[in-house]
């Protein structure tokens, strides 16, 4: 609720001034703070570091009451509120890590209305104890951060926040603005869906972060090649690397230390008090590395962070957006770098037919596995694509590598019909499947091991494939699994054909297929020296 010592805290703009220190809000929040503040639902779908907390914490100082903030991000929420206690703000949190002497404190500050903010975690809500107490008190609203977490088969999913359903029911009056950095449509609707939102406005704010420079660039020595960038483009500069396993961030993490990079890691694997300790080392000095999987980084709110380097493939485009997105905060110029190889498709298409869940799941999963690779190979924008997958249109960036570096086309028809038909003789002719590198030492004629072992080298299509090197007959087996045009067996990550692949065999389909551009770029480099 309103400090009482300023009578003219009704008015959003002299709380945003007084308590928050700006001047202006930002594209988006005036709107949705109005709204809010008139006891309107809202679903706001803004990307991360747009300023999604004002538009609950201004609404709940100008509303009698308390705001009533869900977080899943309990690590994060005594921080938040040693920050706002910093401003004058009257908060406090609920959560599994406290004392029972400190809740019962914060639970006499909620009745006695002396709090203006009061964060509690999704599991609390569930408790007849949590919701007793709350209907004792004075609600200004509810907000839900991180409302994604509802999606079922999104990468966050909190079967605690199912139950925040209720809220409405017990709480008809209580504004409820829930809150996502997560924008696909199919998301939107899941959340509305779930959260019993069906008359909130929704208020989507353009997902363009223009400052944030997007680059994918063939897998060769990941390490090798990470610490080429900060070298060249990033020293000193504080940036965040994931990686998918913990081993490879502990080995990634080391190498960088080695050769004098300031790195840190984190991941799940590690003790709370080590995670807690690397996290705020990140937040507070300056030029650190965090070598980090996927379990860190929501919340965080670090303004400069000038790159995000993944050296594996993100599982889809929402997880690849949100991990990229806590760059450049602070508007400056920030590197969204990544590196991704055949290896990375082999290995998450194994991971999804090994996953948990039914049919329909690993569906879902594939779907966002084919989304994420049509970005890495696309010859359009980057940034056009990431935004088209979000339902927002632009024109082309001038600031991707895409954009920068326009990838070459070429007529791939002859090289893709080449390997699809060594897949396809392996298997008609001798009933075998093998993984690419396999077909391709068959492509080039090699007479390695394994093929005097199997007499490949009796097939039609034993060395018909010279006219591309290695590097460049997997960009050939990465475009065509990016396209649907061939598939990855999970049990041994051995080729397949699909559907579609018979209409490039029959030459019904043409296939352009992308130029790696450092290549072109080298033989541009070769061509003028
Ligand atoms: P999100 O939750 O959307 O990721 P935050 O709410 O953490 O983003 O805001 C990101 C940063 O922008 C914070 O440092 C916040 O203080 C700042 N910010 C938010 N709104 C404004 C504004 N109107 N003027 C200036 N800075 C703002
Ligand atoms: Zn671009």
């Amino acid at each position: 609720g309103a400090p009482q010592s300023d009578p003219e805290a009704d008015d959003a703009s002299r709380v945003l001034r007084r308590v928050f220190g700006y001047d202006s809000f930002r594209e988006g929040q005036r709107e949705i703070i109005d709204h809010v503040v008139a006891g309107g639902d809202a679903l706001v779908l803004m990307p991360t570091g747009g300023g999604k907390s004002l538009c609950y914490q201004v609404p709940a100082l100008v509303r009698k009451g308390t705001g009533v903030v869900v977080s899943p991000l309990i690590a994060l929420m005594q921080d938040q509120v040693d920050a706002l206690t910093a401003l004058g703000v009257r908060a406090g949190f609920l959560n599994s890590t406290q004392e029972h002497e400190e809740r019962r404190e914060v639970e006499a500050a909620f009745l006695a209305g002396e709090l203006d903010l009061l964060y509690v975690a999704p599991e609390r809500l569930r408790t007849s104890a949590t919701l007793g107490l709350l209907d004792r008190g004075s609600i200004a609203l509810f907000a839900i951060d991180e409302a994604h977490c509802v999606a079922q088969w999104g990468h966050d999913f909190r079967p605690d926040y199912l139950a925040l359903s209720a809220l409405h029911e017990r709480w008809p009056d209580v504004p409820r603005i829930a809150l996502t950095a997560t924008a696909t449509e199919a998301t939107h609707a899941e959340i509305a869906a779930r959260l019993n939102l069906g008359e909130a406005r929704h208020f989507v704010a353009s997902f363009d972060r223009p400052n944030i420079q997007y680059r994918i660039a063939q897998k060769r020595e990941p390490r090798r090649q990470l610490l080429q960038l900060l070298r060249t483009e990033h020293a000193g500069d504080a940036g965040i690397v994931y990686c998918l396993s913990r081993a490879s961030v502990e080995k990634t993490a080391a190498f960088l230390a080695e050769n004098g990079v300031q790195a840190l890691p984190y991941h799940a694997g590690l003790d709370a008090r080590t995670r807690a300790e690397h996290q705020a080392r990140f937040l507070r000095e300056d030029g650190l590395v965090m070598v980090a999987t996927i379990a860190f980084g929501m919340g965080i709110d670090k303004p400069d962070v000038r790159f995000v380097a993944h050296l594996d493939l993100p599982k889809s485009i929402e997880g690849y957006y949100q991990e990229t997105g806590r760059a450049g905060r602070d508007g400056l110029p920030s590197t969204a770098w990544m590196v991704y190889g055949l290896q990375d498709v082999v290995q998450q298409r194994r991971m999804i037919d090994t996953s948990e869940g039914d049919a329909a799941h690993r569906r879902r999963l594939s779907a966002h596995l084919d989304a994420m690779l049509a970005l890495c190979e696309t010859v359009e924008c980057r940034r056009v694509h990431l935004l088209a997958y979000f339902g927002q249109e632009s024109g082309a960036c001038g600031n991707c590598d895409t954009c920068l570096t326009p990838p070459e086309t070429w007529d791939g028809t002859i090289a893709a019909q080449k390997l699809l038909s060594a897949v396809l003789r392996l298997r008609r002719e001798r009933g075998q499947s093998f993984g690419a590198g396999h077909v391709i030492d068959i492509l080039l004629g090699r007479e390695t091991d394994k093929v005097v072992q199997h007499g490949h080298a009796s097939l039609t299509v034993f060395g018909v494939g010279t006219e591309l090197n290695e590097s460049e007959w997997r960009a050939v087996v990465r475009q065509l699994l990016a396209r649907g045009l061939l598939t990855v067996e999970s049990d041994h990550g051995t080729l397949a054909l699909t559907d579609a692949s018979a209409d490039v065999l029959a030459r019904r389909r043409e296939v352009p297929l992308r130029r790696d551009p450092e290549r072109a770029a080298r033989a541009e480099a070769g061509a003028r020296a």
